[in-house]
């Protein structure tokens, strides 16, 4: 596919390979942009600011809703794409990508939605005869840069809000996963967006992060990844407004009245959804002495009845991981988990880029696969007595983006509600339950701000105070 650059669909000399990790087989090549492109992108994109910022709303919305009935009306080759480019399989991309139809759904509503407040600037001497208010404007270039593990919807959460807001976005997607992203990309032209308001930049992060990241034209940067490339952008990107979606290794609390099946059966499926790349995905799990063997005995029969393979295969729950070095990654924190101490209940082999779900009990505090984000198909289980202790565990790494806690007793779920340092507390539902439209984000390493599109819109535009002297009055 061709990258979308100042409003022509490009390509370059140089390509980049997008490979379905699954068997390596080529799907197809995206220019590897240069930093000349760069420079093209970032050129129009601060010239594109009058043309979406002189959008009505009415035409913000109906472009955004057109672009939600474009990817509705095609749901299943935006999954297929997901699908073949990423780890999801055919079932978990369908999903994605009828999220995706709510993501832009809701943007379009909440165009409708932007709205300012009154002053009440006699509320103090000095503001007698003066009356006025603000109202909410654009903040001009938005750059968004976008993860592998939801190529399609994550990428959404950041056009949306931004067309939404009336901004002119450049969009730099994974390299791994561009493909959705470009999809998406032509299905906003086709529903009407001036081809100039967005650009889809297609290139290696590490080669042309800096220069797009520090620009000055760049009024806002909306990241979500790692929280590497996010330290890194936060000390490239100078005066600007940062979005940071993060990483994070999400615990569940499991106390002694909680329904076990249920928290086993949903907590499974938190753990393996996309081989466990997923930003919310169940990677501890802190459960009550006296319901623990039963808990582990659920989750590891659930877990080894996991069908793992072709992701396009309707009965596949679980596919590869998005690149063989990654797994390989994967598999040796679980050997070393192993070394020190840890014992494999289920799982743990690794063919190319596929790793087993796997289970894991006895991990020691200070193995990296307890403490860091595994991002992989892996969970840990632990035994507790004391809920505070649990909890304290719960807490004791550097992320907090979704945290669960599963019990029939109110005042435990309180005690979990209360304890549990993350931006979303989740009570009998594992971590990585998301409505599009819900304050998203995290606290500590998992990032700065929040999405979910009402959130991201209020971060993508900013207040304008308008104040009448008016000595008449
Ligand atoms: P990543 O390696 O951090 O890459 C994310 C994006 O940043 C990619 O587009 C990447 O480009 C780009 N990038 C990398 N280095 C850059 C730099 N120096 N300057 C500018 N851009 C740069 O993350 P990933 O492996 O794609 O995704 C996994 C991570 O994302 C996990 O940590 C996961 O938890 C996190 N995540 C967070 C959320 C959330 O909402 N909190 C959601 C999903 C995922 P290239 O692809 O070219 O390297």
């Amino acid at each position: 596919m061709k990258m979308l650059l100042a409003g022509e669909w490009v390509d370059r000399d140089e390509t980049i390979d997008v490979r379905d990790p699954f068997d390596s087989s080529l799907i197809d090549t995206v220019p590897s942009a240069t930093h000349e492109d760069v420079e093209t992108a970032l050129g129009a994109a601060f010239a594109a600011r009058e043309t979406a910022r002189s959008m009505t709303t009415y035409d913000r919305c109906q472009v955004l809703l057109k672009t939600a009935a474009i990817v509705r009306d095609n749901v299943e080759d935006f999954a297929r794409t997901i699908a073949r480019e990423g780890s999801k399989t055919i079932t978990e991309a369908r999903k994605e990508a009828g999220r995706t139809v709510n993501t832009l759904t809701i943007s379009g509503e909440e165009a409708k939605r932007l709205n300012g407040e009154t002053i009440p600037f006699d509320s103090f001497p000095g503001g007698e005869q003066r009356r006025g208010h603000y109202q909410r404007v654009p903040i001009g270039v938005i750059l968004a840069i976008t993860p592998f593990n939801d190529p399609l919807n994550l990428v959404a959460h950041k056009l949306g809000p931004a067309i939404a807001g009336g901004n002119s976005v450049i969009l730099k997607p994974a390299t791994v996963t561009p493909l959705s992203a470009l999809k998406l990309t032509e299905a906003f032209l086709e529903a009407g967006l001036p081809r100039d308001v967005l650009q889809c930049l297609t290139g290696y992060g590490a080669v042309l992060g800096d220069a797009l990241v520090s620009d000055e034209r760049v009024r806002m940067v909306s990241f979500t990844g790692g929280l590497e490339a996010g330290k890194h952008i936060t000390t490239k990107a100078g005066l600007k407004k940062i979005g940071m979606e993060l990483g994070s290794n999400s615990p569940v609390v499991v106390w002694k009245d909680a329904d076990i099946e249920w928290a086993a059966e949903t907590c499974v499926s938190g753990a393996f959804w996309a081989a466990g790349q997923n930003c919310i995905g169940v990677q501890r799990i802190y459960v009550h002495r006296e319901v623990y063997d039963r808990f582990r005995d659920l989750f590891v029969a659930r877990t080894r009845s996991y069908r793992i393979g072709d992701k396009l295969d309707e009965a596949t729950d679980m596919g590869p991981m998005i690149t063989e070095a990654e797994a390989e990654r994967v598999e040796r924190w679980i050997a070393e988990a192993v070394e020190k101490g840890a014992t494999v209940l289920t799982g743990g082999a690794r063919t190319g880029a596929l790793v087993e779900p796997t289970v894991l009990e006895n991990v020691p505090r200070g193995a990296t696969i307890d403490s860091e984000e595994v991002f992989g198909p892996t969970v840990n289980l632990y035994r507790f007595d004391d809920l505070d202790d649990a909890i304290a565990a719960a807490n004791s790494v550097n992320y907090g983006l979704h945290a669960a806690g599963f019990a029939r007793d109110v005042e435990i779920c309180f005690r979990l509600v209360e304890g549990l340092d993350a931006g979303s507390v989740l009570i009998n539902d594992s971590t990585d339950y998301r409505l599009d439209s819900m304050p998203f984000g995290g606290i500590k390493g998992s990032g700065l701000g929040r999405e979910g599109v009402k959130f991201s819109l209020q971060e993508m535009t900013e207040p304008k105070v308008v104040c009448w002297y008016l000595p008449g009055l």
